[in-house]
């Protein structure tokens, strides 16, 4: 990240540009990782539904063979 002032480099850590003084807005940083995490959550429920249906769908199938047998 760089300052949008000066073009400095900051460490995460910066709250103001050490060369120019202007508050570094983490505002935005902040903000947007939820999102990410959001949209991590998301895509992590969507693949627990897949390995879901996959596993009643292989126990259902379990059954079938047991029930075929005896
Ligand atoms: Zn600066």
């Amino acid at each position: 990240m760089n300052c949008p002032k000066c073009g400095t480099a900051l460490t995460s850590t910066d709250v103001i540009c050490p060369a120019c003084g202007n508050p570094i807005n983490l505002e935005e940083e902040i903000s947007a990782e939820p999102i990410n995490k959001k949209a991590k959550k998301k895509f992590d429920v969507k693949f627990i539904i897949i390995v879901l249906i996959l596993l009643l769908f292989i126990i259902g199938f379990g059954i079938f063979i047991i029930q075929e047998l005896f």
